[in-house]
């Protein structure tokens, strides 16, 4: 008998972090499963149709971005300079093809213009002004910075440098809250890694994954997180495993995260579950690492770990009803 084939998937993320239900409006908590419900079912339609991993990945990050529940595209937390710089990345599992932007600040819609580097560059990584020129050359849509400005995440700086690294310190001390737009989220938005990511599965048996990214409030200018680098934020090979990531930037970047994951599968034997479950529960928090991540094989099997207290999160397979979840 051959095994049956597994049902094509899309899976997403809008950050991890920590918990702070004191500030959880049951409005709030409905808000945040509607956008990731929304763009679960987007997706889910578009591989329902026979669209791929690629154009299902692709569609929930365009979604994410534009959705300013989350720290990425409009509603993306500021540098320390109080100026925005944007990441994204996106890779082919079928094909190990990758594009990736870092420090954009006019591209409306980063993980585009990621694709259009692995679709129309021969690069992998453009940074700065280079990959807003190229973005512009190619007709993307550009935005003055200010695009990405929201109060509530003028605030978040402005709470960030009064504490002056708070916000990489997750076992600190409380920040005094202020009432504001931030302190309602379910995650405390001080504490929660902002990036948003999508892996999926097609039926045709390929995998993708997209990440796009903030980066962290209160951030040096022109500092680049774990994101737009493939293996660290970012990984797909249908060999093995879609993989991408949320958390403290610089530790998925020494650990090479998401690649990681793959090669515990790959030389270990590892099934995708326990290969993330060691990377995100013990190779990760061993170094202070904090955050999590959403992984797929090409068997449809599905890993949603984190270490921290949530992770915005969802998924859903065609022809099922999808699943978001905030906290464990
Ligand atoms: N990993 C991202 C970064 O370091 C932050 C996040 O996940 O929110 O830029």
């Amino acid at each position: 008998m051959t095994p049956s084939k597994p049902l094509p998937l899309i899976a997403i993320h809008g950050g991890a972090g920590t918990m702070s239900r004191n500030h959880i409006s049951a409005e709030q908590d409905t808000a945040y499963h509607a956008a990731l419900q929304s763009i679960l079912l987007a997706a889910q339609q578009l591989l329902a149709d026979g669209g791929s991993a690629l154009d299902a990945v692709s569609l929930a990050v365009d979604l994410l971005e534009d959705c300013p529940l989350f720290n990425a595209g409009h509603g993306s937390v500021f540098t320390h300079d109080e100026t925005h710089e944007l990441d994204a990345a996106v890779m082919d599992g079928a094909t190990l093809r990758a594009g990736a932007v870092a420090c954009v600040s006019r591209v409306r819609r980063p993980l585009r213009a990621a694709r259009a580097v692995m679709e129309r560059s021969e690069h992998v990584l453009l940074v700065g002004p280079g990959a807003e020129a190229f973005a512009e050359r190619l007709g993307l849509e550009m935005v003055s910075p200010d695009y990405f400005s929201t109060d509530a995440r003028r605030e978040q700086l402005r709470r960030a440098l009064s504490t002056d690294k708070a916000l990489l310190d997750h076992d600190g001390a409380a920040l005094v809250f202020h009432q504001s737009a931030a302190d309602t989220a379910p995650l405390d938005e001080d504490r929660k890694f902002g990036t948003v990511g999508a892996v999926a599965l097609d039926a045709h048996g390929n995998l993708a994954a997209a990440t796009s990214t903030g980066g962290m409030t209160n951030k040096q200018v022109g500092r680049v997180g774990d994101t737009p680098l493939i293996g660290a934020g970012t990984y797909a090979d249908n060999r093995t495993a879609a993989i991408s990531c949320t958390g403290t930037g610089e530790m998925f970047m020494r650990t090479v995260a998401a690649y990681d994951i793959c090669a515990r599968m790959a030389y270990g034997g590892l099934s995708l579950d326990a290969a993330a479950q060691q990377v995100v529960m013990d190779v990760l928090p061993a170094m202070g690492g904090r955050g999590g991540l959403i992984a797929v094989d090409a068997q449809g099997n599905l890993s949603l770990p984190f270490n921290t207290e949530g992770m915005y999160r969802g998924h859903a397979r065609v022809g099922e009803v999808p699943q978001t979840a905030i906290f464990r």
